[in-house]
Order: C-alpha cells, then sequence, then structure tokens
C-alpha cells in the first residue's frame, strides 16, 4: 500500500474543509488557534511511519487524554473499575448533568466527562503525584521525553470549569468520587490540557494496535483482551455524539478531542492520527473526521 500517496491524495482532498467548522471557543488559548491546519500520521505495527502536513505540531489533545487515563486506571484496576462508571455511549453531551440524577451518579461511560472524572478519582487515590504517572504514560507510550501540559490552558480551563465542578460535586454526593473536588478538577483540567503532535499521538495509540504491549519494548502494559475492551469503548463512545455516524463513515474505534485530534485504531494493523482545528456542531474535527473516512475507503481497512 503506498500510504505516503495516500495522505497527499487525502490532504488536497480535505483541503477545502478546512475553512468549515468553528475552533472550539470555550477558552483563549483555543479561540485562538488558525483554522487553517492539517496534519496527518500513519504508524503501522511493523515500525513503518507516514507523516503529511502540520503532523510535528503540538496541539491540544484535550479529550484524547481520557483514553490515556482510562488505560492506566484499567491496567491498574482492571474490572473493578466497571462499578464506577458505565460502558454504554450516552447518546448526550459530554458534559451533561441529567443523566447523572437517574443513573445515581454512576456516569455512562469513562469518555463523557463524569466518567473521565471518575476515572481521574481512581487515579488519584492510588498515585501521589497523578499528573506525573499520566505524563510518565504518555511519554512511555509516545518514545517522547518532551511532551508536557500547557499551564495557560490548564488555567483558563480552570476558570470555566464550572460543569466538571458541578458533575464532580454531584457525583461525589452519589459516593462516587472521594477526592477534593477542586484537586480533581485542577488534574483532570491539567491532562486535558497535555499537549502532543499527530506523530506521538498515532505512536502511543499502537497500544492498542498491538493487543496491549509497549509500543516500543513489546512488555505488555495491558492484556489483549483489555486492548479489546479499550477499543471497542472507543468505538462505542469515542465521538461525542457522533460515534453512529463515525463508525458508519470511518470503521474504526477512535477517540476525538475539541482541540481538533481524532486518532484511530486499526487492531493488529496500525494507527492514525489527523488533526485540524475546524469542529462540527458535536466538537468532531470536520477535516480530521473526513481524512480519516478517505483513509479507509482508499484502502479498504476498517473493523467492517
Ligand atoms: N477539557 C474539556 C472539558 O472538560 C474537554 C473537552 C473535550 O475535548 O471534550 O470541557
Amino acid at each position: 500500500m503506498d500510504y505516503t500517496k495516500i495522505l497527499e491524495e487525502i490532504y488536497s482532498e480535505i483541503t477545502p474543509l478546512l475553512s468549515k467548522g468553528k475552533v472550539a471557543g470555550y477558552i483563549p488559548e483555543l479561540r485562538r488557534v488558525s483554522k487553517d491546519q492539517f496534519g496527518m500520521a500513519i504508524c503501522t505495527n511493523d515500525g513503518d511511519e507516514y507523516i503529511i502536513g502540520r503532523a510535528e505540531k503540538y496541539l491540544s489533545i484535550q479529550s484524547v487524554s481520557k483514553v490515556f487515563t482510562f488505560a492506566l486506571a484499567y491496567k491498574n484496576f482492571g474490572e473493578k473499575i466497571w462499578k464506577r462508571v458505565g460502558r454504554e455511549p450516552s447518546g448526550s453531551k459530554f458534559n451533561s448533568l441529567i443523566l447523572l440524577e437517574n443513573e445515581k451518579g454512576i456516569p455512562r461511560n469513562p469518555f463523557i466527562n463524569p466518567g473521565s472524572l471518575v476515572i481521574a478519582d481512581m487515579l488519584y487515590k492510588k498515585y501521589r503525584y497523578p499528573l506525573n504517572e499520566v505524563l510518565k504514560f504518555v511519554r512511555e507510550l509516545s518514545g517522547n521525553p518532551n511532551i508536557s501540559f500547557n499551564t495557560s490552558v490548564r488555567n483558563s480551563e480552570l476558570k470555566y470549569a464550572n460543569i466538571n465542578y458541578a458533575l464532580a460535586y454531584f457525583m461525589k454526593s452519589f459516593g462516587n468520587i472521594k477526592a477534593d473536588i477542586p484537586q480533581l478538577v485542577d488534574f483532570y483540567t491539567s491532562h486535558c490540557a497535555i499537549e502532543m503532535t499527530c506523530v506521538d499521538l498515532a505512536r502511543s495509540f499502537r497500544l492498542f494496535s498491538q493487543q496491549g504491549n509497549n509500543p516500543w519494548s513489546g512488555e505488555k502494559l495491558l492484556t489483549s483482551s483489555q486492548a479489546k475492551h479499550i477499543n471497542a469503548v472507543m468505538m462505542t463512545c469515542g465521538l461525542y455524539n457522533s460515534v453512529g455516524d463515525f463508525a458508519y463513515r470511518v470503521g474504526i474505534p477512535a477517540k476525538s478531542g475539541v482541540g481538533g485530534a481524532v486518532v484511530g485504531v486499526i487492531p493488529e494493523k496500525l494507527t492514525i492520527a489527523a488533526w485540524a482545528p475546524g469542529l462540527d456542531v458535536n466538537g468532531n474535527s470536520i477535516a480530521a473526521v473526513k481524512a480519516l473516512e478517505l483513509f479507509t475507503d482508499k484502502t479498504g481497512l476498517s473493523i467492517y
């Protein structure tokens, strides 16, 4: 397969879409990002890599970080995590309070904000410095020791984190959050403010395309079943309120974030990260989703 040529075709086909959509508007740091940018990286399980555009530019990974925290919690606590968080798509906004009341403080899945806050609570209890552990994990997976979080993004997020505080306090009232809420929300917003490149993201997600093995050393970090489960949760819950449309158009497990990244996994074969800041109404990057759709159409690679 000539991935270089495929990436070139994709780039030229998605270029008209770069003017579409809106960049995330809830904090100034994200509002300032220029829409006219696109990057994409592919990492095969054989170790070959292909990039195009701004694939080596640092971007705000936002909700993509929820996959890393989920994987770290799952690695530590195994099936026990499912007592405190579900694994069904929510069909609601990623920070919705409504379902939580009906479902007694147990969030639908680990990728909506309340679910990720519960995961953060697990890590908070386990580690003295949970953010350091998350950073250590992504640095290990990506092979990039320079990955860090952006403090001004984190600080801005904290100023506008009222709904996340509300979600956390509400769950605490049901006994499903143990930590001190301001500290927990600080940890959560900090991991959302991590910056990585498309190359870092694609390299890291090889954990899930390689049955839970460390992408570099081959060491088993997750069991094969755990990797399968994480891919399944990405497939069913990874794209906000467009999981059905994404499954239909792209057909691979993936996770998106409001920074404009979408990172996907084709188990046993490769990983793929695309980034473009213009978002649709659900918070998914218009051009990145299209790029992944073109990739699976052109290559015939998908899980369906
Ligand atoms: N930090 C964002 C929030 O909690 C995450 C946004 C996202 O990518 O979904 O609101």
